[in-house]
């Protein structure tokens, strides 16, 4: 029996947040909205219209890029690619191939291994077929809304490194606010590509040989069916190469009920696309200047938040990573250090306390969560003394209910625990604070 690794190479295809369309002035927020609503001329490749350019998405793309630490072209080229298809009412898309916005980036996974990505173009998306009953409807509000697709390289090694990168680059699209990069809702598509190689006997071999076939694992929109189909093709194409069968490039699909891969597109069907330069539009020039604006604005990435709450906050990985997902949440920890640095409650707490009662940040202020722990201090933490403090206070502040309860009127006691228990936020124990009054007001000495 031989050994096998699978090779694999990730295209995901995002979908920016932008007001309106790549070429037009539509918008671009198409979702839930009535079937071609948002359409005009261009976006429905009329002739004689004529596309422009969207800057808010070229910046947006520029920004994707070098958070993925790629060169930026100071000059690239929309291309149209071809092919006649009903979503696409143009006949053609406009894409980039040879001269793409952004190329030769990197970004680290977990397991600190290095993912090469080729490159971060900006296209078009295409309009919605919805299959009914033998009939096909066309929705042409997606058509023509910005979509950026990032290629890595062939560099994974194992299925967990796919869904890391994945889920890295979701994060990632997020702290940018350049996509709501939603899986179920098409925002963010993956394709795998899969091909597997019998593993050298040396180990010193370096192996640089590539598969001379590729599977290219398409539609799924989830990470959990991407995982589960990547899964099932290396076990599949072992087994096809184990009983000495060749593998030719294929495009395939993911049937969850059958869970299984099955054909789309076999190589000979393959599509040419003929790209040529699109005529209707002018080569993008990106002067330097503007890519080092665009640099010097992009927010601190995620994982260099995560590092920093390591080094500079002394907090554990796994919650530096935790406090730092969604962008949100890290905002709203930042919030709540400051106030605690006010009140002497210090980062340990704070983080501890945001993690193990899974704080719903949007329901809560920072300053709250401030008053929350000090509260719980006195219940949990200060206990008998603490509290025994608050209620010879609130003894102090109530000479007439310590009368009456003396004179054997004992249900007042209700009335000194409850001012007790809002001298603490609600966070003492109410049977231990009445123990503790009953105590006191027993001592004839208080
Ligand atoms: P296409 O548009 O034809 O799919 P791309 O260049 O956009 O071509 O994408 C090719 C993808 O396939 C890349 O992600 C690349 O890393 C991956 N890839 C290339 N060769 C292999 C291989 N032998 N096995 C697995 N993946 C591969
Ligand atoms: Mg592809
Ligand atoms: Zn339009």
């Amino acid at each position: 029996m031989n050994t096998y690794e699978p090779v694999m190479g990730l295209e995901v295809h995002v979908e920016l947040n932008t007001k309106s369309k790549m070429f037009c002035r539509c918008s671009a927020d198409y979702f839930g909205k009535g079937p071609n609503t948002h359409t005009c001329p261009v976006c429905l490749g009329l002739p004689g219209s004529l596309p422009f350019i969207n800057k808010e998405a070229i910046n947006k793309c520029i920004q994707i890029g070098l958070a993925l630490n790629c060169e930026v072209s100071e000059k690239s080229l929309f291309e149209r690619k071809n092919y006649f298809y009903p979503d696409l009412p143009k006949g053609y898309q406009i894409s980039q191939y040879r001269w793409p916005l952004c190329i030769n980036g990197k970004i680290t996974l977990e397991n600190r291994k290095v993912i090469r990505i080729n490159r971060v173009h900006q296209e078009e998306d295409t309009g919605k077929l919805t299959h009914q009953g033998g009939e096909t409807l066309i929705d042409f509000n997606r058509s023509g809304v910005p979509l950026v697709e990032i290629v890595t390289e062939p560099d994974f090694r194992e299925v967990k490194e796919i869904r890391d990168y994945a889920k890295k680059l979701q994060q990632l699209l997020r702290y940018l606010g350049v996509s709501n990069a939603d899986m179920e809702k098409g925002d963010m598509r993956l394709e795998a590509n899969v091909s597997v190689r019998q593993v050298q006997s040396s180990k010193f071999k370096v192996q640089n040989e590539l598969p001379k076939y590729r599977i290219e694992l398409k539609n799924i929109n989830s990470f959990r069916f991407m995982v589960a189909a990547v899964e099932y093709e290396i076990k599949r194409q072992i087994k096809a190469l184990e009983k000495g069968e060749k593998l030719a490039q294929e495009t395939r699909g993911w049937d969850e009920d059958k869970k299984c891969t099955y054909l789309q597109r076999s190589k000979e069907e393959a599509h040419d696309y003929r790209y040529f330069p699109e005529p209707d539009l002018p080569e993008l020039i990106i002067d330097s200047q503007n890519i080092k604006k665009t640099r010097d604005s992009l927010p601190e990435l995620p994982w260099d938040k995560s590092k920093r709450y390591e080094s500079e906050l002394e907090i554990k990985k796994a919650d530096a990573q935790i406090l730092t997902d969604p962008k949100e949440l890290a905002d709203f920890f930042e919030a709540v250090l400051e106030h605690g640095k006010k009140h002497g409650v210090g980062v340990k707490e704070i983080a501890n306390y945001l993690i193990n009662k899974r704080v719903d940040i949007n329901s809560v202020l920072p300053t709250q969560i401030i008053e929350d722990i000090k509260g719980k201090k006195v219940g949990v933490i200060g206990d008998k003394e603490e509290l025994e403090k608050i209620a010879k206070e609130v003894i102090d502040e109530n000479p007439n209910l310590v009368i009456v309860y003396r004179e054997g009127k004992t249900t007042v006691i209700m009335v000194l625990v409850g001012a007790v228990m809002k001298k603490t936020l609600g966070k003492a124990d109410a049977a231990k604070v009445r123990e503790i009054l009953v105590e006191l007001l027993n001592d004839p000495g208080v």
